[in-house]
């Protein structure tokens, strides 16, 4: 600390330090402490350029080297022209013995700006003057080096401590000016050495000018002063004398920079005479130049040391001041060290126990460095937001609750992938291999992602756009927007909006909540690590309707292009992009999405899968799934296409295959079972050798043999046994052929063959029978084609009448019959009556009769339009007491006046009536596009009328008789 405290002091001068003394380290002189002294430690004021350095015996007459001329030893580094650096060759000033000083009584005046120059000092000066350098030059080769350096005097009116002038202006006065300002008494300097414009002086007796002898360069006449007499045995002087010294030895003592040349000092005390202490004193010590001056300029020996006395007990005075200073630092110093090693260890402590993170800054650094990849691609607003926040984390006290809240909010600003985006596929031929990879058929949909990624390949971006995917359960809606994501190389992220009715799961809660958290959307980036996932919104058509706020609209915020660029949620308060977002939703019934979404979707219906497509899925997909799932190999199992056809008519009959899939697993399931018996049971037979085995035979359960023959019987499951390795053809030692004969057993495979006669052994008994229920369709009975969310079905529509009389004409309905389809067997009970007079105008049945219509499966509610034609179709039959033409369905809303309005379903419906073996169908003349555009294979063996009136269908109904088919 203490050096902290010299450095600042000494700043002010560093840059005019220009030699650096050093004491050679072998003279062990005073010279060398003395050196040492002013060198190291200087709080002095001056200039250090002007300070001098003590050096040798300044032979002024009065002490005990009188006449001689002392060599001094001191090494000046980059000074001395003739120094090579090497302390044997140190150069040396060595004061000529001729002439002597004392002969100079003309000399070149040297101005000291700073300090005055005492006897047996150093001084480095610069000389700027060139005339003046030349003649020191002159005088050197002359063999007199010798020049009188003597104090500037200040300039009148300019305060003494603050030198206003600058070294080169003190250079620039000259002659008579100069020899005006100059102190009166200075010193006989011996020009040590001369390098550039730098002079080193080196001090020797006291002068005092008389007069000018030329004014450039300025040279004066001098007097050669000498101390007054004195008595070397004076008590006042010795008291006096060794006051200044044990002063000069507690300065030395209470600074601990100078404690190491307190040995050399004390050592050579002694050597000093009286008037040589004091010159010592006043020198080294830091007054000021008027001071110093003084104690130049008295010649009385006794107040001489009196002045030195005062300056040294200043210096005592300072150095008392100096160390409180340092005391008082370095204590604060080590207080703050020690609690910063203190918070160090604890840090260490805290990361070791993994408490870390309670540390606020180790929170914020944690939050700088996950944000650091991101920080270029981070939108500036956001940035700024985390920089708001990381700073007020700072502030807030780590226990208060919204220090958490801050935290947690920062976690999440920062976990986000600010302009991260995957690689997106371009390549069609690609995306279509790991499209058909995955699923049969769907071609819409293939088609439609196709699409998706020749726009963005050719426009270099892809746009986020919203697909819909629409259709009964198990189609496959779920898992092709899994491996749309796959195609486009885009990370998946599925959620459910099914029964959602808060509207804070898709736009998050405001921060203020206890617990608030973000919305799924901003979940799910999270979750994917990128910015253009693709987000498969499942249910959309079950999303519920909140108390508060309806999620539906959120959802559009979300979802809509136009406003999801700056999508913004509540809980993160920052908005984010969407718009590179692909969403893909599902859902079962189109009319149940909200409209103004609706509008925003492309929407691609799967209706669901023919018989032929489950058969392909069931083989090409669902088994190799299963198979690999329950872990049985291909060569073990065979499952014929007849028992897969027979799963799929008697057991999974609706559109999706999900049940299909259950099934099939269901059936592997056996199967590995089954597989895994054997095997074992066949295991002790596999590694016994032949002897051991009839052994093993004899000691078996018989019972258990027995039990497992009866399965065999009962199920009827064909187990062959197919070797897969030849036998060996030549063993050539026992070793070998027991090895070979364990490799052989564990390759034997069993092969599980299921049939038609097995399948009921693997998934019980058929659950469907034929949805027909009647063969033939008796009076009053008319097969309708219904669609529903799980696909299409048919379903019959039964008039039966209740009792009859005069004016009892009514209708009954049963069946749990919505609303429109109740209207719509009024309508039909009101045209059939309208129709049958006019066929049969003589018959009033409809008049008197009180009919009962009832939909069977009367425990499903039934609902819609479309059933219209089908009901006028049973009441007439019964009215006219004849059945329908065989194998016929149809399908149709009817308007009182006959017409018959398209209907929706077309495909699922058809693919329900060829479910039931239906030949005829009769659909909506404006749904002949819809059936037009069905594959082949779905409208292969159908007869299929279309219709837009009534009458139309009373003739395809009844007139079969003659058998002339109207079409
Ligand atoms: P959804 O979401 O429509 O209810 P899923 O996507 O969950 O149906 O599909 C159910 C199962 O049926 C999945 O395992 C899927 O792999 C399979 N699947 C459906 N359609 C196909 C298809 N065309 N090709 C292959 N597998 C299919």
């Amino acid at each position: 600390m203490l050096k902290l405290v010299f450095s600042s002091y000494r700043g002010h001068c560093l840059n005019t330090v220009a030699p650096r003394l050093r004491v050679k380290p072998d003279s062990n002189s005073l010279f060398d402490a003395v050196g040492r002294l002013t060198g190291l430690t200087r709080r002095s004021p001056t200039n250090s350029l002007s300070r001098a350095f003590f050096c040798s015996d300044s032979n002024d007459g009065s002490g005990s080297g009188s006449g001689s001329q002392p060599v001094v030893e001191v090494e000046v580094k980059g000074v001395e022209s003739d120094s090579d650096g090497s302390d044997s060759k140190a150069s040396s000033a060595i004061v000529p013995t001729y002439p002597r000083p004392e002969d100079y009584l003309t000399v070149l005046a040297l101005p000291l700006p700073h300090r005055p120059l005492f006897p047996g000092f150093y001084m480095p000066i610069y000389v700027k003057d060139p005339k003046l350098l030349a003649a020191l030059q002159e005088s050197r080769k002359r063999q007199a080096p010798y020049a009188g350096a003597f104090l500037l005097k200040d300039e009148s009116g300019t305060e003494s401590s603050a030198s206003s002038e600058t070294e080169k202006s003190v250079y620039d006065i000259k002659g008579k000016e100069l020899f005006n300002r100059l102190h009166e008494v200075g010193t006989l300097a011996q020009i040590s050495s001369i390098q550039g414009d730098q002079v080193v002086l080196i001090g020797h007796r006291r002068l005092r000018i008389t007069e000018m002898v030329s004014e450039d360069p300025l040279t004066v006449k001098v007097d050669h002063l000498k101390e007054k007499p004195y008595d070397k045995d004076d008590d006042v002087i010795k008291a006096t004398s060794f006051e200044v010294i044990s002063t000069l030895r507690d300065v030395l003592k209470t600074s601990s920079l100078w404690r190491d040349h307190v040995q050399t000092y004390s050592q050579h005390i002694g050597d000093f005479n009286f008037p040589r202490l004091a010159d010592f004193g006043a020198a080294i010590s830091g007054a000021n130049k008027l001071q110093c001056q003084q104690v130049l300029e008295e010649l009385d020996v006794h107040k001489r040391l009196q002045l030195t006395l005062e300056l040294v007990k200043k210096e005592m005075e300072i150095s008392k001041i100096q160390e409180s200073i340092a005391k008082a630092i370095e204590e604060k110093i080590s207080g703050e060290q020690r609690r910063y090693l203190l918070n160090e260890q604890l840090k260490a402590i805290k990361k070791e126990l993994g408490l870390e993170t309670d540390d606020k800054t180790a929170l914020s650094a944690k939050f700088r460095e996950r944000l650091e990849p991101n920080r270029e691609k981070c939108p500036p607003h956001v940035l700024q937001v985390i920089e708001e926040e990381l700073t007020k984390l700072q502030l807030l006290e780590a226990s208060s609750s919204e220090f958490n809240v801050t935290r947690n909010y920062l976690d999440w600003l920062t976990v986000l992938p600010w302009g991260n985006y995957s690689d997106e596929n371009f390549d069609v031929i690609q995306a279509q291999t790991i499209l058909d990879e995955d699923h049969y058929g769907l071609a819409d949909v293939k088609e439609r992602i196709l699409e998706f990624i020749a726009v963005g390949k050719l426009r270099g971006t892809s746009q986020g756009k919203i697909i819909c995917l629409s259709g009964p359960p198990g189609v496959g809606k779920t898992s092709i927007g899994r491996s749309i994501a796959r195609a486009l190389n885009r990370k998946f992220f599925r959620f459910s909006v099914g029964g959602l009715s808060d509207v804070a799961e898709i736009k998050g809660h405001r921060r203020t909540y206890i617990g608030a958290m973000p919305g799924k959307m901003v979940q799910c980036l999270k979750n994917v690590g990128t910015e253009n996932p693709l987000v498969l919104i499942d249910e959309i058509d079950k999303l519920g309707r909140g108390h508060a706020g309806d999620p539906a609209s959120a959802l559009l915020e979300l979802l809509d292009p136009e406003q999801n660029a700056n999508f913004l949620d509540h809980y993160l308060d920052v908005p984010i992009d969407l718009s590179k977002v692909l969403f893909v939703c599902t859902a079962n019934v189109v009319d149940n999405i909200p409209n103004p979404l609706l509008d925003r979707m492309e929407v691609i219906a799967i209706a669901g899968y023919i018989t032929d497509e489950k058969m392909h899925i069931a083989r090409d997909y669902l088994e190799k799934t299963a198979r690999e799932a329950c872990g049985v190999k291909p060569e073990q199992v065979e499952v014929t296409d007849a028992a897969l056809l027979g799963l799929i008519e008697n057991y999974c009959r609706e559109a999706g295959v999900r049940n299909l899939q259950k099934h099939i697993e269901k059936i592997y399931r056996k199967i590995a079972l089954r597989l895994v018996r054997e095997g074992s049971s066949n295991e002790p037979v596999m590694v016994q050798p032949a002897d051991a085995e009839a052994e093993v035979v004899d000691e078996s359960d018989h019972h258990a043999a027995a039990n497992k023959a009866d399965v065999e019987v009962e199920t009827s499951v064909q187990v062959d046994t197919v070797q897969t390795n030849d036998q060996p053809k030549d063993p050539k030692d026992a070793a070998d052929s027991k090895e070979l004969q364990e490799t052989e057993a564990t390759k034997a495979v069993e092969k599980v063959v299921v049939d038609t006669s097995s399948l009921a052994d693997f998934v019980g008994k058929p659950v469907f029978h034929a949805e027909r229920i009647y063969d033939q369709t008796p009076v009053g009975v008319v097969m309708g084609l219904a669609w529903t969310a799980m696909g299409g079905s048919t379903l019959y529509i039964e008039t039966t009448q209740i009792e009859q009389g005069e004016g009892k004409g009514a209708l009954h309905l049963t069946g749990q019959l919505g609303d429109v389809m109740k209207e719509s067997a009024q309508i039909a009970h009101t045209l059939a009556r309208a129709i049958l007079l006019d066929k049969e105008p003589a018959n009033l049945y409809f008049a008197n009769s009180k009919l009962h219509l009832h939909v069977p499966a009367g425990a499903t509610p039934k609902d819609g339009p479309s059933a219209g034609c089908t009901m006028i179709t049973s009441m007439l039959s019964l009215a006219m007491k004849k059945p329908v033409r065989k194998d016929l369905a149809m399908t149709g809303e009817v308007t009182l006046t006959g017409k018959i309005l398209p209907i929706g379903g077309v495909k699922e419906k058809t693919i329900a009536a060829k479910r039931s073996e239906v030949r005829t169908i009769i659909f909506p003349a404006a749904n002949r596009r819809d059936y037009d555009e069905l594959a082949p294979n779905v409208t292969e063996g159908l007869d299929v009328h279309f219709v837009d009136d009534y009458s139309q269908i009373f003739s395809l109904a009844f007139e079969y008789d003659d058998n002339t088919m109207v079409n």
